[in-house]
């Protein structure tokens, strides 16, 4: 039978696919797997949405005008210098789609966020991947790569899934060596849960920088996954032509609405993030008690270095229960839920330890490294 022809990028790629269970009806699944926020939409975004629900005969404003607006006053600055987008995914498929043409490259950290090799292939660029020191980006060799053919280096602050951050100085030191004709995109959906004094947002440097965009989402701290609401800020002779590659209507009127209606009641949701901060603690606490070393993450997750045991520990907490994100042989990334599904999976966790033989040497090994580096 023959079939019709597509891009050979597709045969080479595998869909997304969400952690098992997650999104079928049956028995109740703990979702700590896609770092989501734990809590309901409150009352007057659940209201925004429901009244935006009775005008979805008529086509989204395609300029997202009153959402752009109360975005850019939220960060004081102009309009003209914000585009919002379907979720950040969507922002990020427009600049890699936008930046440059089939053979030219990308830079990013590895391992980082799954969706950009994804990205960068659709749009023909060539990854560049500079692997991650301890967990976080190296960015003296990130602009060693860095080369005529580069057209963007995406930079995840923190870190999608170990939870580390770039530190402001670094940042300011990276962009003062990137030629100002390469882009450079920072990649912010777990901001507001970073807590490291020495991280810094790029927002502030984006004026001196023409070069800087910064990815910020409402799917995370404000709650708002389903909805698929992101976007960018950057200069505006940027933001300018990126607008023109952003597929028309994309973002839909009811996101638009509980969008705004979340920046009305962000006090609020920033105190959820401070609940979720305080979770994240108290986890990492009880998972060090239990023996496992375990890095401080500055997003809405930890990150377990297990190695060659990850997949074991993946399938363990499925059997539980538990939506975790495994990548087999590297770690396994666990979102900071409600405190309930919190001690769910500690219990688990603590059970494999005990219980298994390869969870008996993951702990054994974490003693190991940590009396090396005393
Ligand atoms: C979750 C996440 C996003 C957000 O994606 P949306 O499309 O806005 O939901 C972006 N970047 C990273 C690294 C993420 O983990």
């Amino acid at each position: 039978m023959s079939l019709p022809r597509l891009r050979a990028v597709l045969g080479r790629l595998t869909a997304y696919q969400a952690t098992e269970g997650v999104h079928t009806a049956a028995a109740r699944t703990r979702p700590l797997s896609a770092n989501e926020s734990p809590h309901d939409p409150l009352p007057g975004i659940a209201e925004a949405i429901a009244d935006a629900a009775s005008t979805v005969n008529r086509y989204p404003d395609p300029g997202c005008g009153e959402l752009t607006r109360a975005i850019a006053r939220r960060h004081g600055i102009t309009d003209d210098r914000v585009v919002v987008g379907a979720g950040s995914v969507a922002l990020l498929q427009t600049l890699m789609q936008s930046v440059g043409d089939p053979g030219t490259e990308v830079v990013y950290a590895w391992r980082s966020f799954e969706l950009y090799p994804v990205l960068a292939d659709l749009a023909g660029l060539r990854s560049v991947r500079v692997p991650l020191v301890d967990g976080a980006h190296d960015l003296p060799a990130m602009a060693d790569r860095v080369t005529d053919a580069t057209r963007l280096v995406l930079l995840c602050n923190p870190n999608n899934p170990t939870g580390t951050v770039v530190t402001g100085e670094a940042l300011r030191t990276f962009l003062a060596r990137t030629p100002a004709t390469c882009l450079v995109a920072l990649d912010e959906a777990y901001y507001e849960y970073a807590r490291d004094p020495a991280a810094s947002s790029g927002l502030d440097l984006c004026a001196a920088h023409p070069n800087l965009v910064v990815l910020r989402t409402f799917s995370k701290a404000y709650g708002l996954a389903g909805l698929r609401v992101g976007y960018l800020v950057g200069h505006p002779r940027v933001t300018e032509q990126l607008r023109k590659a952003c597929l028309a209507y994309a973002v839909n009127g009811v996101a638009q609405r509980g969008a705004v209606a979340a920046l009305g009641v962000e006090d609020q949701l920033l105190r959820r993030v401070e609940a979720t901060v305080a979770e994240r603690g108290r986890v990492r606490d009880a998972l060090a008690a239990h023996g496992w070393d375990v890095p401080a993450g500055h997003a809405n997750f930890l990150w377990l270095r297990l190695g060659d045991a990850s997949a074991e520990f993946g399938r363990w907490c499925t059997g539980k229960g538990i939506a975790v994100r495994t990548f087999p042989g590297e770690g396994v990334r666990v979102s900071i839920g409600c405190a309930e599904d919190n001690d769910v999976f500690l219990a688990a966790s603590a059970a494999w330890l005990t219980r298994t033989p390869a969870g008996a040497r993951a702990v054994s090994g974490a003693v190991e490294s940590r009396a090396a580096q005393r």
